[in-house]
């Protein structure tokens, strides 16, 4: 039975080569690093050997130079492809905090190498335990001291440190209580993940729901030259700020993809399961919530390819990301439940994959914002009501 995806659409070549390449990666293979807790390192190397991690690069650093739609269609179909994105879409956005901001000599350092794989910069470091959503009251500083930067603090749930060579972090260079804006006296520098594991930056795993590598971190007298300041200094919430439109849409894009992957086992296992004489999907109870499932994430990809092509034309798209993710989310989560429901006993067995996908997109109404968080941006922002916070 074919598959129910999008109508073919301009993107249909890159979905090919990327169905190509996900389909050496099948259900036992993601079973296994799920099993095994462990780091899809054979997939994670296939892709960016293809050449797909780096396709937010400009050619002239070695990248492909591709639009966010392209980039968002790579995400969404590893998802739909049983996947999961979460292992590696972090060099998609956090590169492109480097691009934008970071100075040429930066820009010739790193970028090429990651184009080929050589670095990864699957890491950016901004939450922290204490603080949480309120990001501009965070506590880790980095004070200036001669051609370094000495940095103290704590970190928590920053993913893929285990399996990256850069992290791009957020610190506070100028006390809160110097600033005119709260927003303002935060810097994001480069860390080479090896070299400050060995002179100040300790992490610890953090076991959690999803198979997803992410950890506490702790950065006692950790020294960063200089040099690896990212842009000017102060400004670097308005650097993080600029780079998640980008991570929004391209989440956004994952969570269509799993929400796909949910409608078609649904309707596959709906058709094939015979109880009552019957298939299960004859009972309008059953087929219901599927056909809901399909008209809701078919809603939530027209705003996820909204919001990534007023991007690519550099135009404004904070309100359509952001409700790009929103609808996403709840879409692939809903989608999730259904599938679940419709498997009856055998959605909650490891080997049919609902599971797992279960937990992995339940992550998305939560990181890397939360819902909330997203109605509060739309209420303020775009409907005018009171600053809440
Ligand atoms: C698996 C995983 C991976 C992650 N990876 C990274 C990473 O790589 N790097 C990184 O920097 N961070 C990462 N995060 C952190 C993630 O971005 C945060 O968990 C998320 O932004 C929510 O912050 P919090 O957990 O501190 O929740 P809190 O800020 O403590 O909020 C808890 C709840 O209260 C709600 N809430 C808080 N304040 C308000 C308010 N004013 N109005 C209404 N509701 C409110 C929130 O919406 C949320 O539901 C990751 C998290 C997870 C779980």
């Amino acid at each position: 039975m074919t598959m129910i995806i999008p109508a073919a659409d301009q993107y249909q070549e890159l979905r090919e080569a990327l169905r190509d390449l996900c389909g050496s990666f099948d259900s036992q293979y993601w079973q296994k690093v799920d099993e095994a807790r462990g780091y899809p390192e054979a997939f994670v190397d296939a892709l960016t050997k293809a050449g797909w991690l780096s396709a937010l690069i400009p050619t002239e650093y070695g990248g492909s130079g591709l639009g966010l739609c392209e980039a968002s269609v790579i995400m969404e179909e590893i998802n739909l492809a049983g996947g999961n994105a979460g292992s590696c879409h972090g060099q998609m956005y956090n590169m492109g905090t480097l691009l934008r901001h970071g100075s040429e000599v930066q820009k010739q350092l790193y970028l090429p190498k990651i184009a080929t794989g050589e670095l990864r910069l699957q890491s950016m470091a901004v939450t922290e335990p204490t603080t949480g959503t309120d990001t501009t009251k965070l506590k880790t500083t980095a004070v200036k001291k001669g051609d370094k930067y000495v940095v103290n603090g704590q970190k928590v749930w920053i993913s893929r440190i285990q399996h990256s060579d850069l992290m791009i972090l957020l610190a506070r260079t100028t006390p809160l209580a110097e600033v005119k804006k709260k927003s303002e006296g935060m810097s994001i520098f480069i860390v080479n993940i090896a070299e400050a594991l060995a002179s100040g930056m300790t992490i610890s795993p953090i076991l959690n729901m999803v198979n997803h590598e992410t950890n506490e971190v702790f950065f006692d007298n950790l020294e960063i030259p200089a040099e690896n300041l990212i842009g000017e200094e102060g400004m670097g919430f308005k650097y993080i700020l600029d780079g998640l439109n980008a991570e929004r849409a391209l989440i956004a894009a994952e969570c269509i993809g799993d929400a796909y992957w949910f409608v078609n086992r649904s309707r596959n296992y709906a058709n094939e399961r015979v109880v009552f004489d019957r298939p299960i999907g004859k009972n309008q109870g059953v087929q219901f919530p599927i056909a809901d499932s399909y008209i809701e994430t078919e809603a939530a990809n027209l705003m996820r390819f909204r919001a990534c092509e007023l991007f690519d034309q550099n135009l404004p798209c904070g309100a359509q990301a952001n409700m790009a993710k929103y609808l996403a989310a709840k879409a692939s989560w809903e989608a999730a439940n259904v599938c679940l429901q419709t498997h009856g006993g055998f959605g909650f067995a490891c080997e049919y994959d609902v599971e797992r996908k279960f937990r992995e997109t339940r992550l998305y109404q939560v990181a890397p914002i939360s819902t909330n968080l997203i109605f509060s941006y739309v209420a303020e922002h775009i409907l005018g009501l009171p600053r809440s916070f």
